[in-house]
């Protein structure tokens, strides 16, 4: 299995923990350290050893914030955590607060005294995270006191190492562009931003650049590494050469010179020395890298990581292999479907047992390199839960009459899937379908949108949501983010969401997923992926317009659909994503899975 069941938080220890962490500001002078859930990358997925806000906390959701200071503590999460924030978390140490609408540069500027220091690891915070805080530490007469060894690095006695593990070669029959042509595309950027080189930070842009792939990280096939790329001469990879076999080596070598992490600094100190202007992306790059670079002299552009957006449009290659990654994976959910409608009416199924079998429906693809992402199997008030992960300890049984909401997604060579179904077992209620209705006709209105060139997805967001908020309903998520190339399951820069400030462009995948939330009864989203398609004529139209063209292929359950609720025109969307479910899927099918998709996709 690619997903464990156990609660791997350990609240008992907290306590001793953070008394432990306040003996160590005394020593340093700090009145209080910042513990973020990130690392040095501000990867989504981190290794064992940078867990620290889950040690210290017992916290292990996958954002969040602890500010310790001598006397009191909070934790700050978002939206998504507010429930299990709490659960897992000593709430007579930790205060639980949610961003945004509590911030935790406004708690230091309360908790802070006219000369007191707030420690922070710089390698641990981007470049614009310090900088709301120092704001915050100012305005309280404080100071900002960087710490080069990390004070819960110094207490965590049995820290795991930091991961080796083998880079892969992306093969170019996947990645569909050789790494010289990526470099020399990246390069265009740095003249256009008259910079001399640009330091990469982020795993994925590396992985992208050069095609490699590791698994340093759980669920995204990343090398934890940096990366230099001057506008002229040979970019420099920062891994460890423990990584790398001779064969690998000699291929990067052809277009990277290899280095090992230790000589970054020298590296960056040079950029400086010779006063370069050097792109640096405040978003994502550690302030350490800001600190490096100033003192030995460069000038600073801050910028975006010019892989970002390169990265986000597909190539052909790419295109063509999501498609097929699509069709196998449609294949293991319409199999995993199948097997759950004739089984859970007996009510003995549990969530941990039906993620074990999708997942391993997606192993006898015999293609499956990880799990995009742990498996959110919500039955019932589960469902609710946003971003649930079933424990031994919340395992529920999935009841006649409730909805189950599964929310899961494979890495494979050629694509990475991310797919949510809400499943009635048994008979659904009224309301229930009313709600589902709501949901898809927010999925077909995104799905089905033509919009013209510059459109943010910002901009189409609200149609995800039009028919909820007619009916005085609403969720607490954007309709949509970036998915990657056999990368990370939630990548920018795009998204659909009120945050989505960049142009979507044809060759990007997002997620379509829209869903409606009954607190402690049930969770409802419909999740597809699409593609943006390039821009053509409209019929009797005068200007070109974009659209999506749906990657995802499995039914959407017709037991939850009420039919006098959709238009025509939704209606004509549905059974015809049905039909081509049906042709793309039916003839991978055999038996009984078979005859179960010619049901579950009939037309209405
Ligand atoms: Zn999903
Ligand atoms: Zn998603």
């Amino acid at each position: 299995m690619f997903q464990t069941f156990e609660d791997t938080s350990d609240p008992s220890k907290v306590k001793t923990r953070v008394a432990r962490l306040r003996k160590a500001l005394r020593a340093r002078k700090l009145a209080a350290f910042l513990v973020p859930r990130a690392d040095e990358h501000q990867n989504e997925y981190v290794p064992a050893c940078a867990e620290r806000l889950s040690w210290l906390t017992g916290f292990t959701g996958s954002a969040g914030l602890a500010v310790v200071a001598r006397e009191s503590a909070a934790l700050f999460v978002d939206g998504r955590y507010t429930l299990q924030a709490p659960e897992q978390v000593d709430t007579r140490i930790f205060e639980i607060l949610r961003v945004p609408q509590n911030k935790s540069s406004d708690w230091v500027k309360a908790h802070l005294k006219k000369g007191d220091a707030l420690g922070y690891d710089p390698r641990l915070h981007s470049v614009k995270a310090i900088r709301k805080m120092e704001e915050a530490v100012c305005e309280a007469g404080a100071v900002l006191a960087p710490q080069e060894d990390n004070p819960v690095d110094a207490i965590w006695e049995d820290r795991p190492p930091p991961p080796v593990t083998p880079v892969v070669l992306h093969p170019l029959e996947f990645a569909g562009e050789p790494a010289s042509r990526k470099i020399a595309r990246v390069r265009k950027t740095l003249r256009k931003n008259k910079a001399a080189a640009v330091i990469l930070t982020m795993p994925e842009s590396i992985a992208w650049l050069v095609n490699i792939r590791g698994r340093d990280v759980p669920h995204t096939p990343l090398a934890l590494c940096f990366a230099i790329l001057p506008a002229k001469g040979r970019p420099e990879l920062f891994i460890a050469s423990k990584k790398l076999t001779p064969d690998v080596r000699k291929v990067l070598e052809q277009d990277v010179a290899l280095r090992k992490p230790d000589d970054l600094p020298a590296a960056l100190a040079a950029l400086g020395k010779a006063k370069s202007r050097v792109l640096l992306d405040p978003e994502t790059a550690s302030r350490w890298f800001a600190d490096r670079l100033d003192e030995a002299g460069a000038q600073i552009i801050h910028g975006a990581d010019p892989c970002l957006a390169l990265k986000a449009r597909k190539n052909r290659t790419e295109i063509a292999g999501t498609r097929t990654a699509h069709r196998r994976d449609g294949v293991a959910m319409c199999r995993f479907l199948a097997w759950l409608d004739a089984r859970a009416p007996s009510g003995t199924l549990d969530e941990i047992g039906v993620t074990k079998k999708l997942e391993g429906f997606r192993r006898q693809t015999g293609a499956l390199k990880e799990i995009s992402f742990d498996t959110i199997s919500g039955a019932g008030a589960n469902g609710a839960i946003v971003h649930y992960r079933v424990s031994e300890a919340t395992n529920a049984v999935l009841e006649p009459g409730t909805l189950y909401l599964v929310d899961s997604g494979a890495q494979y060579l050629d694509g990475t899937t991310d797919i949510t179904r809400t499943i009635a077992i048994g008979e659904p209620t009224r309301e229930m379908r009313r709600h589902f209705t709501l949901v898809l006709k927010g999925h077909i209105a995104l799905a089905a949108a033509r919009f013209p060139k510059n459109t943010r997805g910002v901009d189409l967001d609200p149609l995800a949501r039009v028919a909820l908020w007619d009916a005085g309903l609403d969720f607490d998520h954007g309709a949509g983010h970036g998915v990657g190339s056999y990368l990370s399951v939630h990548e920018g820069p795009q998204r659909i969401s009120k945050l989505g400030t960049v142009a979507l462009e044809p060759g990007m995948i997002c997620s379509n997923e829209p869903g409606y939330y009954r607190a402690g009864k049930y969770g409802i989203r419909i999740e597809n992926l699409v593609l943006v398609a390039p821009l053509r004529k409209v019929k009797g139209g005068e200007r070109p317009m974009m659209s999506f063209g749906t990657l995802t292929l499995a039914p959407i359950d017709r037991r939850l659909i009420d039919v006098s609720m959709l238009t025509a025109r939704e209606l004509k969307w549905l059974n015809a994503y049905h039909a081509r479910v049906l042709r793309e899927i039916g003839p991978e099918l055999k038996g009984k899975d078979k005859a179960w998709l010619g049901a579950a996709c009939a037309p209405l």
